[in-house]
C-alpha cells in the first residue's frame, strides 16, 4: 500500500462552503438574491479608483495597506495601528482561528451561526462547540452553558447570517463578562452598516477597552465590493501584532486598497445603500408575512423565510428559480425548511413577493 500525503487532523471533517447560486433559465432575467450582495452596486468613486490601478498592476501593493487603514480609522474614529486588513473578512476569521486555536482547544459558535466559523475551527485542529439559539437568535445563557476551561474562542455574528437577528450590546457585554481573559471573543459585524437600532453596537467599545475582543468588518456587504475580497479587523494591539505576523505579506491587493479607500470615503453612496435597505427590508418582510409565511425579524440586508417543510422550501426555490429569482437554500445551516432572500432592486423585490404569492396559490 502506498502512503499518500495526509492533511492535518480536522481538515477532512470540513464540509466545504457552498456559495449562493447565480444562474437562471435561458431567456429569463436573473435576479441574484442568494449572496447578500448590494443591489446598488459599488460606489462610482470606488470603481474609478479600481480602474485607475490597471496600469500599476506590475507593482506590489503596500503590504501594510496604510492608506486603507488610515481611511477606515478616520471614517470610524479608530486607531489605525489596531486595524488589520484582509482578503475578505473570511481571511481574518481564518487567521484568528489559526493563530489562537489548536488541537484540544474548543471554539464556540451558535446553532445557526455563519458556516465559515466551523470551517475555520476545524481547519485549525480545534473542536467546534455549538450553542443553541432561541427564536433563531443567539442566546447568551446558551453560550455560557457550553463554555468550558478549554474554550479559547467564541464567534458571534452580530447580526447573524442567515437569520438576520442580532444581540443588543448589553447582551454582548454580559457574554464577554463570562469569558475567561484568555478566551477571544470574535464579533463578526459584517452587516453593521445596515443596523439601525439604538441598542446595537458593532464592538468598537469592547475592542477599545478589553484585551480579548476582536471585531471583524467587511467591504462585501453595504460597501458592495464582494468581488474584490476586502475586509478588516479591529483588534487589541497584541492581536494585531499576531495577525500581522501570520498574514500573507501582500494579502490585500493594489486595486483593493485603492477601491477600499474611495469606498470608505464615499459616505453618500453608503447612505443611499442603507436607505434603500431601510425602505425595502420592512416592505419585503411585511409582504411575505402577509402571504402567511414566517419571516424571521432581520436587521441585515436579507430575510429568512420559513415554509412548512423542507419539501415546500425546495419547491418554492425551484418555482422562484424558473422566474429568474435565485434565493439561498440554507439546509447546510440546519434550516432545511427555509430560504434566505437578499433585499434586491425594487424590480427584484416586487417580483419575488409576486412569485411567492403565485407559488402559494398554486400549492394551496
Ligand atoms: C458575508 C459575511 C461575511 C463577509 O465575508 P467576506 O469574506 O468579507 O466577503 C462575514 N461574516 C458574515 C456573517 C457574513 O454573512
Amino acid at each position: 500500500m502506498s502512503a499518500i500525503p495526509k492533511p492535518q487532523p480536522g481538515i477532512l471533517d470540513i464540509s466545504a462552503y457552498v456559495p449562493g447560486k447565480s444562474s437562471a433559465p435561458a431567456g429569463v432575467r436573473l435576479h441574484k438574491l442568494s449572496s447578500n450582495e448590494s443591489p446598488l452596486g459599488p460606489s462610482p468613486a470606488a470603481m474609478a479608483a479600481y480602474g485607475k490601478q490597471a496600469v500599476n498592476l506590475h507593482l506590489y501593493p503596500d503590504g501594510a495597506a496604510s492608506k486603507l487603514r488610515d481611511a477606515i480609522a478616520a471614517r470610524y474614529g479608530l486607531n489605525a495601528d489596531r486595524i488589520v486588513c484582509g482578503a475578505g473578512s473570511d481571511e481574518l476569521l481564518e487567521l484568528l482561528a489559526r493563530a489562537y486555536l489548536g488541537a484540544g482547544d474548543e471554539a464556540v459558535y451558535t446553532q445557526y451561526g455563519f458556516l465559515v466559523y466551523p470551517i475555520a475551527i476545524k481547519a485549525s485542529g480545534a473542536t467546534p462547540v455549538v450553542a443553541m439559539e432561541v427564536d433563531n437568535t443567539a442566546n447568551v445563557d446558551e453560550i455560557i452553558k457550553v463554555l468550558s476551561p478549554r474554550t479559547r474562542m467564541v464567534f458571534l455574528a452580530n447580526p447573524n447570517n442567515p437569520t438576520g437577528t442580532y444581540l443588543p450590546f448589553d447582551e454582548v457585554r454580559r457574554l464577554h463578562a463570562e469569558l475567561s481573559p484568555d478566551c477571544l471573543l470574535v464579533l463578526d459585524a459584517a452587516y453593521a452598516e445596515y443596523v439601525k437600532r439604538n441598542d446595537y453596537e458593532a464592538g468598537v467599545e469592547l475592542v477599545g477597552t478589553m484585551d480579548n475582543v476582536v471585531m471583524t468588518r467587511t467591504f462585501s456587504k453595504a460597501y458592495a465590493l464582494a468581488g474584490l475580497r476586502l475586509g478588516w479587523a479591529y483588534c487589541p494591539a497584541h492581536v494585531a501584532d499576531v495577525l500581522n505576523r501570520i498574514r500573507g505579506p501582500f494579502n490585500v491587493s493594489l486595486p483593493a486598497i485603492a477601491a477600499g479607500v474611495a469606498a470608505v470615503e464615499d459616505s453618500a453612496h453608503l447612505e443611499r445603500t442603507v436607505q434603500h435597505n431601510e425602505t425595502w427590508l420592512p416592505r419585503v418582510a411585511e409582504d411575505i408575512a402577509r402571504l402567511g409565511l414566517k419571516v424571521t425579524p432581520s436587521v441585515g440586508n436579507f430575510v429568512l423565510i420559513s415554509f412548512d417543510s423542507p419539501a415546500t422550501a425546495g419547491a418554492a426555490d425551484a418555482f422562484l428559480n424558473s422566474r429568474g429569482l435565485v434565493l439561498r437554500q440554507v439546509a447546510a445551516y440546519g434550516l432545511a425548511n427555509a430560504l434566505r432572500m437578499s433585499i434586491g432592486t425594487e424590480e427584484a423585490n416586487v417580483a419575488a413577493v409576486a412569485a411567492l404569492k403565485d407559488f402559494l396559490g398554486q400549492a394551496g
